[in-house]
């Protein structure tokens, strides 16, 4: 009797809830029809497009009927870093108001959603709470956390007037070299969906009881699918496996969150089996569509329509017809529109699937209460100054920070820290907060940003320092290794730099900094019994045989945002009146016990790695690691193949502009000397910001350069027939001899070889690569064991060309070779 009661008592909640679900879609779904039935060809064209925020107007988006706006990482309203939360809004409105702005009355009057990639908080937004990176918050395992994440995410966002996030990431990665690895909460697709599904959870609400309230946004669930099983771990490579497998690592997270009411999902860049995903019918239709039962819609990624065999980035039907609904497009976005447009006229796209395209687009707006929630500005939270990087936000930050410190090593119980004693401070990265943030922070790779760049923000540094001085302990912080004071303790704070995508992608799992000087500080600290604490900043398990047996403890922080307090909260004791805390974060992925071990994976047969998914000590582990094996097992001297810039110069290059007096830092988009005789832009080629477009406006002499931190001994290469290869694109043919490409390695060191003939001969507007055989820089002056400047262009004349990737090959492989003259 009771039983039975007991269980009425669940069941009619349900019966209420599932019934009102029914009605709202059956009420959603004949509001659908009815709008769509309305609405004209160019309508439903306009509402399949999502265009980037730096090409197109509010008024464009009016005279389009656009569907979708959104702003890539690192673009803001008014370009400007610097913005204010008003800017946001204020910006928001204009779209908005422009997409429901229409003088003909027989139009649709659809609002516009704006999209942005809120992946670890609004990451976009300036003094936003920035929250550990998903690889972080993989290894709390804590679905209530992330879930809570998601809330605020949401909130800040909302105030932000903005209505949709591209994420979670619901990537598995399965290979550490990829260069997105930090994006996926885990290599084990389990924690990965329960994962993801408490982030869809926190940002859309939860389908039984707030979903799509005034306090959520959507979220989309990306990226469909295997982007985190490419070969080599290749960014938009190709993901090689059986439909099984493919769905048992790659697919799971996907029916899980379209469990939970994922309403957007991205398509992926990488291909399957050698197909690219945006042209991927079976998967997107037969299996994700119809098998899986997803209704909300299929967005592509940026521009990654142009991926698709037979499309480029201003055309492609066959995209649309293997079931993405929304193009997501840049600069291209009217060439596009327009030759969609005449496809579906001319039945090259069906008009059935366009029409099936824009229902899935506006079911989720009506979904999303978009048609009720009226303008941005007047929305819940929207402007509100306050709720960005809120106290009460951050402190989730901060104990999403605790528990995600994973502790790999702890000798002889060395910590807890005593926070009285005399602390010593090593590295960089401990007050460098873009190491804590890492990539999709601000900007797209975090690596331009500054401290000031993130107002609100605590680095590691300075919540040890609070700790230590509320102690009555003293601390001292050294950057490059020198110190006054004999310390009682040091603490070492190293970490990867930041990056995002492809630019993140590495050949093996060596941890390499510039230089390792922090071996040496470790090795003589312990000489003098000075106990050694390392906190690892990165993206991903690294091979850090070295560093772990110099450190008596070692902790690896992931990526841990904005919020630097929450590891001095754990490493030190706690004071009267304050909360303990211990370790709690196991390991999301497995850690490697050399450098080759790039595709290491639970569940893997011959399975040995150095620390197994699930590791990680807490204050009652006795365990002591022992000494672990240097050896660094891959070919470690040979250049060969490597890569010195790609758009941006790589590690540890810079490139500077020198003219007249001034020499100019390229540290932005685009660059131009003071008085105009150098203007350099990055540009997209291949894919996004890997192409340099260098400008000589002629008059005076100067040069572009790319320099080296560190010099660099060409000697071994040159005897393996080493190759510099430049991709150089002419684009202008004026016979001008001044034009030189050389090599230095010191002022009165150098090579130089003219190289304007060479390309007044290569066709305009055709992409070549010229190598130049580094013999022949030695024959011309080049000291190849000190070389300082790889590379550089000189001229007197007008010159305009792009330059994409530089890289050392060995042999010439068909390029067109640099003319060797020996000039004496
Ligand atoms: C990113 C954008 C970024 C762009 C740079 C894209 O892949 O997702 O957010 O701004 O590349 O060109
Ligand atoms: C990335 C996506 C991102 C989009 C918009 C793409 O390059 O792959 O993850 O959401 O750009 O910035």
């Amino acid at each position: 009797m009771n039983l039975k009661r007991n269980i009425l008592f669940y069941i009619i909640p349900l019966l209420f809830i599932a019934l009102d679900a029914n009605s709202s879609d059956t009420h959603i779904e004949s509001k659908l029809e009815d709008l769509v039935s309305k609405m004209t060809l160019e309508e439903k064209v306009g509402q399949i497009f999502m265009v980037e925020i730096g090409s197109i107007t509010p008024d464009q988006v009016k005279e389009y009927h656009i569907g979708a706006i959104l702003n890539g990482g690192g673009s803001f309203p008014n370009k400007n870093k610097n913005h204010e939360l008003i800017d946001w809004v204020e910006l928001a409105d204009d779209y908005y108001l422009a997409s429901i702005d229409d003088l003909d009355q027989d139009n649709q009057k659809i609002p516009v959603i704006w999209g942005t990639d809120a992946v670890h908080g609004h990451n976009n937004l300036r003094g936003a709470t920035l929250f550990p990176h998903n690889i972080a918050l993989g290894s709390t395992r804590n679905p209530d956390l992330v879930k809570s994440i998601g809330n605020v995410t949401a909130k800040e966002v909302l105030a932000s007037g903005l209505d949709l996030t591209f994420s979670p990431a619901i990537s598995v990665p399965r290979d550490d070299r990829w260069g997105r690895t930090y994006e996926g909460f885990s290599e084990d697709p389990a924690i990965v969906s329960l994962l993801g599904v408490a982030m869809v959870k926190g940002l859309q609400g939860e389908l039984s009881s707030n979903f799509m309230s005034n306090e959520t946004i959507l979220a989309t669930a990306k990226h469909y699918i295997g982007d985190g099983g490419t070969e080599r771990g290749i960014d938009k490579g190709n993901t090689v496996l059986n439909e099984d497998r493919l769905m048992a690592i790659h697919g799971i997270g996907y029916q899980k969150t379209i469990n939970a009411g994922i309403q957007v999902i991205m398509a992926s860049f990488n291909s399957w089996n050698g197909i690219k995903m945006h042209g991927n019918s079976y998967l997107i239709n037969d299996i994700l569509k119809s098998k899986m039962g997803f209704d909300g819609f299929v967005l592509g990624d940026w521009n990654g329509h142009m991926e698709v065999e037979g499309c480029s980035v201003d055309n492609c039907p066959k995209a649309i017809n293997s079931g993405i609904d929304m193009f997501m497009v840049t600069d291209a976005w009217k060439e596009l529109y327009k030759n969609t447009l005449e496809q579906v006229i001319s039945g090259a796209i069906k008009r059935q699937r366009l029409d099936d395209a824009v229902k899935r687009i506006i079911r989720v707006k009506l979904r999303s209460n978009l048609f009720e929630k009226g303008v941005p500005s007047k929305r819940k939270y929207s402007g509100n100054k306050s709720i960005i990087g809120s106290k009460e936000h951050r402190d989730i930050a901060r104990k999403a920070v605790r528990e995600s410190l994973v502790l790999l090593k702890n000798n002889n119980n060395v910590l807890p820290l005593n926070p009285s004693k005399k602390i010593l401070v090593l590295g960089k990265a401990a007050n460098n907060i873009k190491q804590a943030t890492g990539g999709w922070s601000l900007t797209w790779q975090g690596n331009e940003n500054e401290n000031k760049d993130f107002p609100g923000a605590t680095s590691i540094l300075r919540g040890i320092q609070d700790t230590v001085m509320k102690s009555g302990g003293s601390l001292e912080y050294s950057k490059n290794g020198y110190y006054k004071i004999k310390p009682d303790i040091a603490i070492i704070i190293i970490g990867e730099n930041p990056y995002a995508e492809y630019k993140g992608t590495l050949s093996d799992l060596t941890f390499s900094l510039d230089d390792l000087g922090h071996l040496e500080w470790a090795e003589e600290l312990r000489e003098k019994n000075i106990p050694v604490i390392t906190i690892f900043l990165s993206g991903r398990p690294l091979w850090v045989n070295r560093e772990l047996n110099r450190s008596d403890a070692f902790v690896a922080a992931w990526l841990p945002g904005s919020e630097g307090h929450g590891v001095s909260e754990v490493i030190f004791e706690s004071r009267a009146n304050e909360k303990d805390y211990d370790f709690v974060g196991k390991l999301a992925y497995s850690w490697p016990v050399s450098s080759e071990q790039t595709s290491l994976n639970i569940g893997d047969i011959d399975y040995s790695p150095l620390f197994k998914l699930g590791y990680g000590l807490n204050y009652s582990s006795t365990i002591n690691i022992e000494q672990l094996d240097e050896k660094i097992d891959r070919k470690d001297n040979s250049l060969i193949g490597l890569t010195l810039l790609e758009g941006w110069p790589q590690e540890p290059f810079s490139v500077v502009l020198r003219a007249s007096s001034d020499n100019i830092i390229l540290d932005s988009k685009s660059v131009t000397t003071p008085l105009n005789e150098v203007t350099v832009s990055i540009i997209d080629h291949l894919v996004q910001e890997d192409t340099q477009k260098i400008i000589f406006h002629g008059d005076t002499e100067s040069s572009w350069n790319l320099l080296s931190s560190k010099k660099m001994d060409w000697s071994q290469a040159a005897k393996e027939s080493g190759v510099l290869v430049v991709n150089i694109k002419s684009l202008q043919n004026d016979i001008n001899e001044t034009l030189y490409l050389g090599s230095s390695c010191g002022d009165q060191c150098k090579a130089i070889l003219p190289l304007g003939q060479l390309l007044d001969g290569l066709k305009i507007g055709e992409w070549n690569s010229i190598g130049i055989d580094l013999n022949c820089f030695e024959k011309n002056g080049l000291n190849l064991s000190e070389v300082q400047k790889p590379l550089f262009f000189s001229s007197q004349g007008r010159w305009s060309f792009e330059v994409g990737r530089v890289y050392i090959d060995a042999g010439t492989g068909g390029k067109e070779m640099l003319f060797c003259p020996h000039i004496e």
